[in-house]
């Protein structure tokens, strides 16, 4: 069995490791913080001191980093990962990245003869302590064949998009329709209330028809409740919508709902709610319906 490394024991990282040491693999871990580490080392799991040491003891690293310059710090920087590497590792990183960073990983690695497959993740907190995330993987054939059995500890799903940052793009447009398909069950809840009409009876009413979606069930029943923990942070949503605006940049492509959607988490970033979980854009139509005072927090 491959001695496993893991990196980033945050809202996702911490389930995802847990559920590979109750999977019998051998797991050394690093995060930024000690309480997560605390917690793992409990479960089973060994610590490491930094990612140069994670990866000196393991043959398959794995890295679960909020964003781009998180990933090029712990895999490229010092004590980094590439710090600790040997030929013939594998390093998966299932962070949600811009593309162009995760190739620029993958050739650096490369060149020191280790393999990297691109492995973002879908279906949130729920989904990683259950083991049923979707998986969108880009890299070789070997990589992810390497890394299935992993995966299949990890998720329901996983599906091999194609070339290195391949797995990036297809995260960046599953972000693109969460975060309208959120904007949208707002947008019509804050309709049926202010007409009057009982939202929790509309979005019963629309879970048996065509509206139905993960969204309206999980977002929808959050955004009734007044209930945005995270979840999901905005802020980490914004930083997804960064990605697939700029990659459509890149293409000359015009994203004309997502620069509105990113528009709404500024709004909300601004407003010191960045924090919180991406079903409070529902807040947002709370105070453009007039029913909420926008001066009170
Ligand atoms: P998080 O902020 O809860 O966790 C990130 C962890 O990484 C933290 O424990 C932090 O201490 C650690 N970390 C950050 N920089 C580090 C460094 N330099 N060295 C070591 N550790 C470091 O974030 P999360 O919600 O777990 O998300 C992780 C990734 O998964 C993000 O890219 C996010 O977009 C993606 N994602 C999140 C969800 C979700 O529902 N939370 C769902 C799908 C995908």
């Amino acid at each position: 069995m491959e001695r496993i490394g893991f990196i980033g024991l945050g809202i996702m990282g911490k389930p995802m490791a847990t559920r590979l040491v109750r999977a019998g693999f051998d797991v050394v871990v690093f995060n930024r913080s000690s309480g997560a580490v605390d917690e793992l080392t409990d479960a089973g799991a060994q610590a490491a001191g930094s990612p140069r040491e994670v990866a000196e003891r393991s043959d398959v690293v794995i890295t679960m980093l909020p964003d781009s310059p998180d990933v090029e710090a712990v895999v490229l920087g010092d004590e980094g990962v590439l710090e600790g590497v040997r030929e013939g590792m594998l390093l998966i990183d299932m962070s949600t990245i811009a593309p162009s960073t995760s190739r620029a990983v993958h050739a650096v690695l490369a060149e020191r003869g280790v393999d990297a497959v691109d492995a973002p993740v879908s279906g949130g907190e729920p989904a990683a302590v259950d083991g049923e995330l979707s998986i969108m993987a880009g890299g070789s054939e070997e990589g992810v064949a390497r890394a299935r059995p992993l995966f299949e500890e990890l998720g329901k799903a996983t599906t091999h998009i194609g070339a290195p940052g391949a797995g990036q793009v297809a995260k960046a447009a599953n972000q693109v329709v969460v975060a309208l398909t959120i904007q949208a069950v707002a947008e019509a809840l804050t309709l049926a209330r202010k007409a009057g009409v009982d939202p929790v009876r509309v979005r019963e009413a629309l879970l048996g028809g065509f509206a139905q979606s993960k969204v309206l069930e999980v977002h929808g029943e959050r955004m009734l409740e007044g209930r945005h923990e995270p979840g999901f942070r905005i802020e980490l949503h914004r930083k997804d919508l960064a990605i697939a605006l700029q990659s459509a940049r890149e293409d000359g492509l015009p994203l004309l709902a997502t620069a509105q959607v990113a528009g709404l988490l500024d709004a909300l970033i601004a407003q010191g709610a960045g924090a919180l979980d991406h079903s409070a854009i529902s807040t947002l139509y709370d105070q453009l319906s007039g029913d909420r005072d926008p001066t009170i927090s």
